[in-house]
């Protein structure tokens, strides 16, 4: 095949697989899976940390599936227009975590948590990337995982 046709064809291709919709004012870009998944990680943030869900709302303005990995280990991160990029190779090592054990989906809501925390810091005007900064955004994060785990335990 000519190159030009192969890179017209993953176009194509691509486009086919990526969508986009808009959820609660959120866009979501990836897979239609990614948009599920992350649908449903947002509908148990709602119910399962109301306190953090209108900040959330108003603070992320899109979430989006990127093959960028900033340093080995990050699953997602944030950025100053109010995007959350969750890291593909991250995604796809959770999606198959899921299939074994249910319980590893709480680890999405609990990512998001973490990187809205850190917009609100942006927000707000405080710094970021500090250790207290990621202290919080991590306090936020376990504390809804742990909600989350206990809520598992009890409707299963
Ligand atoms: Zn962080």
């Amino acid at each position: 095949m000519h190159r030009a046709a192969i890179l017209l064809f993953l176009a194509v291709f691509l486009a086919a697989c990526s969508t986009e919709t808009t959820y609660q004012g959120i866009r979501i870009e990836g897979p239609s899976k990614f948009h599920e998944d992350i649908i449903r990680a947002l509908k148990l943030i709602e119910e399962h940390a109301p306190e953090r869900y209108a900040d959330l709302c108003r603070l992320v303005k899109v979430i989006r599936l990127t093959r960028r990995r900033p340093a080995p280990g990050v699953a997602a991160y944030c950025d100053g227009e109010q995007r959350i990029h969750v890291v593909s190779e991250y995604y796809y090592q959770w999606a198959q975590q899921v299939k074994v054990y249910p319980v590893a989906f709480y680890y999405m809501p609990a990512i998001i948590v973490h990187e809205a925390v850190h917009l609100l810091q942006m927000n707000e005007g405080r710094e970021a990337r500090s250790p207290n900064a990621e202290l919080e955004a991590i306090q936020a994060e376990q504390s809804l995982r742990t909600r989350l785990i206990q809520w598992h335990r009890v409707v299963e």
